[in-house]
């Protein structure tokens, strides 16, 4: 049986919109339980993964072509048969090697960078919720086969092409595949054959997005034979290998190449004209002065910098979605946090019930079903307390969660804050199934946070109707106009119970109303109108859900690093102050709820954004606002979101944080990166790893740029000052192909720097080549220079002959580079210690492959033929470790006046890692918070004032 409906032979395929769901079912062999496992892995097997075609890639062999097409490789090349046509073989093969090696080189690492980034897009494949031997579980969407059942709600991508079978207000957006972004209402009906895509209520299609409600579906197609497999199209977006800063970096590096081009030719003219040099050497200097000054392997090695910096964050749980986001992470100033289940652990347990007349407390911890009931501290059944009975009935009817028993391990499936009610009746001998036997379930609204409330209608034993709602407490008090106690329904004492609201809340647990009506709906189905007025309150809950450790740990460490975290909750305002006093957000600062930001024009929200740490009863509408408003002050901000509704915001905001484990497909698509286990440390850890990339690319860059103005330096002092040249064109060429891509690929590696989180955040326009940058670039250069070029002058004049002099300036300058490179670990830091010299081992990975190239290059007699190399002795050899020595030594002492000078402070945000007794002046409104979690007021942005923007 084949059952996908692009089939064009005779029996035509079923046009699945148009006929009746129990002939769907009974075309796919299928039913309310779904396939059995089996079925499902048989039909697999037939019909394959349900997955689209992946984008076709550039071939192995094209993208090694591409590697070619590169300025430096183009004028080496043209070189390479300039020098052939010269006759000059040797030159002309080492130009040859030269190009080949820097192609492969590049090939390589490109490679290394896409396959990081491929692992990683793998962790983020879609799942779907599917209904198999009549269980919910949820799995790989690429497993789905025709005849699942798929449940689907709200902020699903629909995995397959589905009939639908239950529809609950289905809103469907199917820009995907028809263009039109208005969401379709759904429904179970069939409709006429002939309907146009859009006009297939009764299909939920492949690749369209969930906005509203909860549905299910038979999946009647998948893979290519989708309607999105028809019209081969791709969702996920393409992923770019580039980011704002990558293309600065191209920019300047093409900038460079030009200008090193146009100084070549200057000082080829001026060496054939001035210097009366034979054009032909002139040429091969000037091609190798090119080779050695333009960053040609630059490009490569930043892109692999920040594809292992990627790599990095998702073995930290952080799956980075956008590239750019990586650079962004790194001068994140604010992060604001969902609360529930980010910030705290999300394993909520009811703790308190407030009923007409007491307060029960509920002992027991986590979700086992152990804990007593008490009044005053003395134990009580709940079958005297007739409120507290009919709360816990209502509690557990109005759910959607399951409680699951795995060899004593309890654990929630569903809504934990609904688990929480669950435990509650256990705990009471009362089970959801249990209840649900007695009391069916008749229709529902279920929870969505925008508003605050489920309902469910059910009808007891003796065929009577009720309708439970459970919510937050300000919600359902509206619709309530009696309460439930001991002699009875009375009027509703309003002040009361928003006494014990506010009064169980600033014990910072998260509260839930319960209230019932005896009535049936008004129409056939459970709707809006139904939960308008005339409930009868029973009782508020009160549920603890503790901060985690973790969590407090990161908010500190987010303080100290200058970031300020602001917690945007749903919750009450008492319950998120006193849980952000926990975490040290928001102390000795006013809150504000969602209520008042919909009421403050944008203005307003601008003054008070940057104060207000706390937001409570917030909707995702307010986040879009916050992130404006707060950008609109200069910052650069991490907003988290799980929701269909807080794409907008996750989008608008620099990094957009998509929850993982409970963040729906809408909000991941619209993130910049993606929390596995939805933990705030994650993002923290994320920021921190963004910083380090940050410091990796600078570090790379402060590296290429002097080795490779050193090299030149040495060859055009030679010609400006008619010395004999200390490097043979070949020789320069050898140098290149030897340090330049293997000694800097090592920075890469470099792990984040101790107190990289004691810095404030880098601004996010800052320039990559500061004042600083050229500083420290010209003088590694001239001192790089001074060695290789002193050393051979040195030794001219002490008679030593010209190939003995040559060789020892190549070693001299690969050893600079080497030692440079240790230099390079720490931008100011010294490296002079144990983690300094041997932290990263890869830099000594790449200075120990450098080592032997160096000892072959002048001891191997067939490289002494090509290069004109010659043996050292020992004492020669010590002079080129001495130049080497002296740069580090000197590059070293340079950072130390810059320490000691707090010049830092004036050349880069950067602070001194590491030594935070050494903290530059800038860093001193960014102490760790005290105790109470006061912070000195930080200035937004440099230049804004101490006072920040509302002050
Ligand atoms: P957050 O996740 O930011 O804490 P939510 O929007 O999930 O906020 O919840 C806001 C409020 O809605 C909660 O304080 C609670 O009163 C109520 N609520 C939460 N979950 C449910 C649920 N499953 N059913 C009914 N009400 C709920
Ligand atoms: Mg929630």
């Amino acid at each position: 049986m084949k059952l996908t409906a692009d089939r064009p032979d005779a029996s035509a395929p079923p046009q699945w919109h148009a006929i009746p769901q129990a002939q769907v079912e009974q075309a796919l062999q299928t039913g309310a339980a779904g396939l059995s496992e089996a079925e499902a892995r048989q039909r697999l097997a037939q019909h394959g993964p349900n997955r689209l075609a992946p984008p076709k890639r550039r071939g192995p062999l094209l993208r090694l072509l591409m590697q070619f097409h590169n300025i430096l490789l183009y004028v080496m090349m043209a070189a390479a048969v300039i020098t052939a046509l010269l006759g000059h073989w040797i030159d002309t093969g080492v130009l040859m090697a030269a190009v080949v090696i820097n192609a492969i080189i590049g090939f390589i690492q490109e490679g290394k960078a896409e396959s990081a980034l491929d692992a990683i897009r793998a962790m983020l494949s879609p799942h779907a919720m599917v209904i198999r031997d009549g269980r919910r579980r949820e799995i790989d969407a690429a497993g789905l086969v025709p005849g699942d059942l798929v449940a689907l709600t709200s902020g699903d991508r629909v995995p397959a092409d589905l009939r639908l079978v239950t529809v609950n207000a289905l809103r469907i957006e199917e820009a995907a595949l028809t263009g039109e972004s208005l969401p379709v209402e759904k429904s179970v009906d069939a409709v006429v054959a002939d309907a146009p895509l859009g006009d297939r209520y009764s299909m939920a299609y492949s690749g369209t997005l969930v906005v509203y409600g909860q549905a299910s579906g038979i999946v009647v197609a998948t893979g290519t034979a989708t309607e999105l497999g028809k019209i081969n199209q791709m969702l996920s977006g393409i992923r770019e290998l580039t980011t704002p800063l990558l293309r600065q970096v191209d920019r300047f590096g093409r900038m460079l190449a030009l200008i090193i081009l146009g100084m070549s030719a200057a000082t080829f003219v001026l060496g054939i004209w001035w210097r009366g040099q034979p054009p032909a050497d002139m040429f091969m200097m000037v091609v190798a002065l090119a080779a050695s000054a333009i960053p040609e392997g630059m490009p490569a090695i930043m892109t692999v910098t920040l594809a292992l910096g990627v790599q990095r964050m998702a073995r930290r749980k952080a799956i980075i979605r956008r590239l750019p986001a990586v650079e962004a992470l790194g001068s994140v100033t604010v992060i604001c946090s969902d609360k529930t289940g980010t910030l705290t652990r999300n394993e909520m347990t009811v703790q308190r019930v407030v009923c007409a007349g007491h307060v029960v407390d509920v002992g027991g911890i986590g979700y086992a079903p152990v804990g007593d009931l008490s009044i005053d501290g003395r134990i009580i059944a709940p079958d005297h307390y007739p409120a507290l009975a009919m709360a816990i009935r209502a509690g557990v009817l109005c759910n959607d969660a399951r409680l699951c028993d795995e060899d004593g391990l309890w654990r929630v499936e569903g809504d934990p804050t609904e688990g929480a009610l669950l435990v509650l009746g256990s705990k009471t001998g009362f089970s959801r199934q249990g209840g649900e036997e007695a009391w069916p379930r008749l229709g529902v609204i279920p929870f969505e946070s925008q508003h605050r409330f489920m309902a469910t209608y059910h009808r007891d034993g003796d065929g009577e109707p009720w309708i439970f709602v459970k919510g937050a407490p300000e919600r359902i008090l509206d619709m309530c106009s009696a309460q439930l106690g001991h002699g009875g329904e009375r009027a509703l004492d309003v002040d009361h119970w928003r006494r014990m609201a506010t009064d169980t809340a600033a014990q910072g647990l998260r509260l839930l109303a319960l209230a019932y009506r005896r009535a049936a709906p008004l129409e056939d189905r459970l709707s809006f109108a139904d939960t308008e007025a005339g409930y009868v309150l029973l009782a508020l809950v009160g549920i603890i859900d503790p901060p985690r450790e973790e969590a407090i740990r990161a908010v500190g460490e987010c303080h100290r690093a200058g970031i300020r975290v602001k917690m945007i909750t749903g919750d009450h305002v008492e319950t998120a102050r006193a849980i952000g006093a926990q975490l040290a957000v928001g102390v000795g600062r006013p809150a504000i709820t969602g209520a008042e930001v919909a009421v403050m024009d944008d203005a307003a929200l601008r003054r008070v954004a940057w104060d207000v740490d706390v937001f409570a009863r917030a909707s995702p509408e307010h986040k879009l606002r916050l992130v404006k408003a707060l950008q609109s002050h200069g910052q650069v901000v991490a907003m988290t979101g799980d929701g269909v509704n807080d794409a907008p915001a996750l989008k608008r905001a620099d990094v957009g944080v998509a929850m993982g484990m409970k963040g729906t497909e809408a909000a991941k698509e619209a993130a910049d990166m993606v929390l596995a286990d939805d933990n705030f440390a994650t993002i923290a850890a994320a920021v921190r790893e963004g910083r380090a990339v940050y410091d990796n690319l600078k570090k790379f860059i402060l590296f290429m740029l002097p080795t490779n103005g050193g090299e030149a330096l040495v060859v055009i002092a030679a010609i400006l000052f008619e010395l004999p040249l200390p490097l043979t064109p070949a020789q320069v060429l050898w140098i290149n192909m030897v340090t330049s891509s293997t000694l800097g690929l090592a920075l890469a590696f470099e792990p984040a720097e101790r107190g990289i989180m004691n810095r404030r955040p880098r601004p996010p326009g800052e320039a990559l080549l500061s004042g600083f940058f050229v500083w420290r670039v010209l003088m590694v250069s001239v001192l790089m220079m001074i060695g290789a070029l002193g050393l051979f002058l040195w030794e001219l004049d002490n008679g030593t002959s010209m190939e003995t002099a040559r060789t020892m300036a190549v070693n001299a300058v690969v050893a600079a580079e080497m030692f440079y490179l240790i230099n390079s670990r720490f931008i100011f830091a010294p490296v002079v210690s144990r983690e300094g010299l041997t932290g990263n081992r890869y830099v000594l990975l790449a200075i120990a492959a450098c080592i032997p190239l160096q000892i072959a290059y002048t001891h191997a007699p067939a490289m002494q033929s090509v290069f004109g190399s010659t043996d050292l002795t020992l004492l020669e050899w010590a002079k080129v470790v001495a130049a080497g020595l002296l740069v580090f030594t000197v590059a070293e002492f340079e950072k130390l006046v810059i320490r000691r000078t707090r010049l830092a402070a004036h050349f880069s945000q950067v602070a001194l890692q590491g030594d935070s007794h050494e903290r530059p002046s800038v860093r001193r409104c960014h102490a760790p918070a005290s105790p109470a979690g006061h912070r000195p007021e930080c200035p937004l942005r440099p230049g804004l004032g101490p006072s920040g923007p509302a002050g």
